[in-house]
């Protein structure tokens, strides 16, 4: 299966991102989001981003005109209906995501791939919001995703191998590296670093060290280049705590 268009659905933090790196490697790209504010926010953030790459020397200007003349902003989910691959990167939540991809199922072309961003939404759940669940994948790139070079790659049940090859190729394509992770709350990144995250949040909480100390210890002490505290702060504490609840809720595990 070749893919050649592309639908990311959510311009925030991942879908910009995720818009920038898969336009700069030749894809067609229609980046779509509730409101003109919104994709603006994006379409600004690529544009920023883009300049960084020139000052680096990694692209040119007219590099730059070309990547953003292959992404196009919309507010009408339906400018994306004959798209090959949907990426969603919108909010994470449970209710909006399984809603999303019953209206995706129904404007989206059926031969089309729907992939999810999510961080810690069961693919099966989702999958079966759907008449397509061979279709339905995890794709969990990380944050910022033009410099993060990990994509976590989740199969719900019913996901073909046929769709799982097409996306695994495609993010070596992006020059990234997958990783196939079970259908399990978290998968494999948020299972470790969210709860890694909370207890620095609760090692503030309890005064045991300053926000300074505690990222402090994380990059000297265990060599990360971030502490978890900016780490935190770089997700968003609204994405954590979604994150959190969904560990909470589905491993039973109070801590
Ligand atoms: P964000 O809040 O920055 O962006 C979400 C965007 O979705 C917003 O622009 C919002 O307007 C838009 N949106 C909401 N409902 C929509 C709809 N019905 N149609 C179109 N657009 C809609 O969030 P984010 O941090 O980019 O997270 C997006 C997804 O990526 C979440 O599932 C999150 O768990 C996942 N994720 C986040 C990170 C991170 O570090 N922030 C890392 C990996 C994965």
């Amino acid at each position: 299966m070749e893919i050649k268009k592309i639908l990311v659905l959510g311009a925030g933090t991942m879908g910009n991102g995720i818009a920038q790196v898969c336009a700069s490697i030749g894809y067609e790209v229609v980046l779509c989001d509730l409101n003109d504010d919104a994709l603006s926010r994006g379409l600004a953030t690529i544009s920023k981003s883009l300049d960084r790459l020139i000052k680096k020397e990694k692209i040119t200007d007219s590099g730059k005109e070309t990547i953003l003349t292959r992404i196009t902003g919309t507010t009408n989910l339906e400018d994306g209906e004959d798209v090959c691959l949907v990426i969603e990167a919108v909010t994470e939540n449970k209710d909006l995501k399984f809603k999303i991809f019953k209206n995706l199922d129904k404007v989206i072309n059926s031969d089309a791939i729907l992939a999810t961003n999510t961080s810690t939404i069961s693919i099966t759940e989702i999958a079966a919001a759907t008449t397509r669940p061979d279709k339905v994948i995890g794709m969990h790139f990380m944050n910022p995703v033009p410099v993060m070079k990990l994509v976590e790659l989740i199969r719900g049940l019913g996901t073909s191998d046929e769709v799982y090859n097409t996306i695994n190729s495609m993010v070596l394509k992006l020059k990234k590296t997958p990783v196939l992770a079970n259908d399990f709350p978290g998968f494999i990144a948020n299972r470790i670093l969210l709860p890694y995250i909370n207890e620095a949040v609760y090692t503030l909480m309890e005064n045991i060290g300053t926000v300074d100390g505690i990222d402090t210890v994380a990059r000297l002490g265990f060599a990360h280049p971030m502490g978890p505290l900016a780490i935190g702060d770089l997700i968003g504490l609204d994405t954590c705590l979604a994150i959190m609840e969904v560990l909470h809720a589905d491993l039973g595990d109070s801590k």
